[in-house]
């Protein structure tokens, strides 16, 4: 039987302007775009009274709750105290999986002969709470999934553990929107079924789900019925997504080189967006024709923006290519990689945002060429690879640039 860990920090975002700024709280606190078009990133218990919820438009969100305090949101102070909690947790557990920036599951099986998995869970958050004065809410039962919707239920800053054999009960009474699969579009095709609460999916067959709704039915209903056999993925920091380029002609033209390497780190940067994932370093390499290697890397505050990254390779570049020589290969990688990139980039300026909609649009739909800086358009050919399908990046194959 396994024992599984499921933490969240509470309005992570909002908590962390708390600690900085103690006359927030209490208060309804909205952090996003603050102009008419921005959207709600993250939002207070407070605000969430007045109906307030994340991703809803800004204009919308004053109005039902005018007197609520907006802020702008600071990637970077975030990227830190999310690092603060990681680290401790890193301390603490043998195996845990960083999912996003404010949520980590872990795998505590085995430990509840020496301490009690409940009671040692109970101290690690104490330790996260002490340490950086986060408030965070954990979940703990046989695996992921009841996890996670018992964090929800604990919310805010508090715990729950469901016992082994008790899933089925715990699920039964809660709406099936806590289901974590279950989405708008699922949930309101539930809803014109009839089906409001997890008892009813319980007590459907499986097949009736997987008539429905095919695969992802079946795994509705085995979620629904307390089951979940995914393991903890152990985190990895140098999880990354790469590219790079090798000459078939060794190369000592900066413009070039500049002009590949930004391609190459746009190109990522689109790839870490259409996975909603963040990058929080960022790697340049350089191999010069007498094959010595030489890489820089740069910790950022967590982003999948354009103008936060390219600025950051384009001057590892100029800090690394320092040799008067040939280069015979360059490469950019992006590692410490988290999901989430959606909420975090609501926050930046929204015509920034706006932008990036459009030309990431465009990609969809065009290809990842379709739009480029014009300083990339030298660069003849970005692989296309979905980086998240689990296979290692290919190598750009030589071409002639
Ligand atoms: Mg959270």
């Amino acid at each position: 039987m396994k024992s599984i860990i499921h933490m969240d920090l509470d309005t992570f975002f909002v908590s962390c302007e708390r600690l900085m700024d103690s006359k927030l709280n209490n208060k309804p606190v909205l952090i996003g775009g603050t102009s008419d078009r921005g959207v709600v990133a993250a939002c207070s218990y407070e605000a969430r009274r007045f109906g307030i919820h994340s991703a809803m438009p800004m204009r919308m969100a004053k109005q039902l709750c005018p007197e609520a305090i907006i802020l702008r949101g600071n990637a970077g102070i975030y990227s830190k105290f999310s690092d603060s909690v990681t680290d401790i947790i890193k301390e603490e557990v043998p195996i845990y999986e960083k999912t996003s920036i404010d949520e980590f599951y872990a795998d505590l099986t085995g430990m509840d002969r020496f301490f009690g998995t409940y009671k040692f869970s109970t101290e690690l958050r104490d330790k996260i709470i002490k340490e950086t004065g986060l408030p965070i809410s954990f979940g703990l039962s046989i695996n992921k999934t009841v996890s996670k919707i018992a964090t929800g239920e604990a919310k805010p800053n508090n715990k729950i553990q469901v016992v082994s054999g008790t899933e089925i009960p715990f699920l039964a009474p809660l709406s099936v929107k806590k289901i974590p699969m279950v989405g708008d579009k699922t949930y309101r095709q539930l809803c014109n079924l009839g089906v409001k609460r997890i008892r009813t999916i319980q007590e459907m067959p499986i097949e009736v789900m997987d008539r429905t709704f095919g695969k992802n039915g079946r795994v509705i209903w085995k979620k629904a019925n307390g089951i979940d056999n995914s393991p903890v993925v152990q985190y990895q920091e140098r999880k990354s997504i790469s590219t790079e380029r090798t000459f078939d002609k060794d190369t000592i033209d900066t413009n070039k080189l500049k002009g590949i390497l930004t391609a190459m780190a746009e190109n990522l940067v689109f790839q870490l967006r259409r996975g909603n994932k963040v990058t929080a370093c960022v790697t340049v390499k350089i191999r010069y024709s007498d094959f010595q290697t030489y890489t820089l890397q740069k910790r950022i505050p967590y982003s999948a923006s354009d103008h936060v990254i390219l600025p950051i390779v384009e001057d590892l570049f100029k800090q690394l290519y320092n040799r008067r020589m040939l280069v015979r290969l360059i490469g950019v990688r992006y590692s410490h990689l988290v999901e989430g990139g959606h909420q975090i980039s609501l926050f930046e300026d929204d015509k920034v945002i706006n932008l990036y909609q459009a030309m990431d649009q465009i990609r969809d739909k065009y290809g990842d060429r379709a739009v480029m800086r014009a300083s990339g358009m030298g660069a003849k050919t970005i692989s296309r690879f979905n980086p998240f399908n689990g296979e290692p990046p290919p190598l750009l194959p030589n071409r002639r640039a």
